[in-house]
């Protein structure tokens, strides 16, 4: 299967996005369909499908997307009311695009639980 998916499209310009940040390893681009105020995908520049595929070998990538999620968080003044970051994982999680992302929803109060 390929790894392919939109996200990919994203990372090499091919389509275009809100990109908030940019580094070797990662992107983060605001959401197409934001679900609060601040809704912002931080994603591996190299392509892992699912939270299944998570492995130790790449596992310093997946750590990496979460500190990009805070220095977001905290750059864009939500660290201390707080913000929600999320991954999904296929159907029952409800993931739609198989590259692996973390949401980091933020700038509302959050409900619990997620259904
Ligand atoms: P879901 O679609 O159920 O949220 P995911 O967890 O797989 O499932 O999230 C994929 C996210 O990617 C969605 O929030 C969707 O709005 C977003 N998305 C899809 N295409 C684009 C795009 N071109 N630019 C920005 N965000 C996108």
């Amino acid at each position: 299967m390929s790894s392919e998916t939109i996200f990919t499209k994203i990372i090499n310009r091919e389509i275009p996005a809100d990109i908030v940040y940019e580094d070797e390893q990662a992107l983060a681009f605001r959401d197409i369909n934001p679900q609060a105020p601040f809704h912002v995908l931080v994603i591996p520049k190299t392509a892992i499908a699912t939270i299944n595929d998570v492995t130790a070998e790449n596992a310093h990538l997946v750590g990496h997307l979460y500190v990009v999620a805070a220095k977001l968080a905290k750059e864009h003044g939500f660290a201390e009311d707080g913000y929600r970051v999320v991954m999904n994982c296929n159907d029952h999680g409800g993931q739609t695009v198989y590259h692996l992302h973390l949401h980091v929803l933020a700038g509302k109060e959050m409900g619990w639980p997620p259904y």
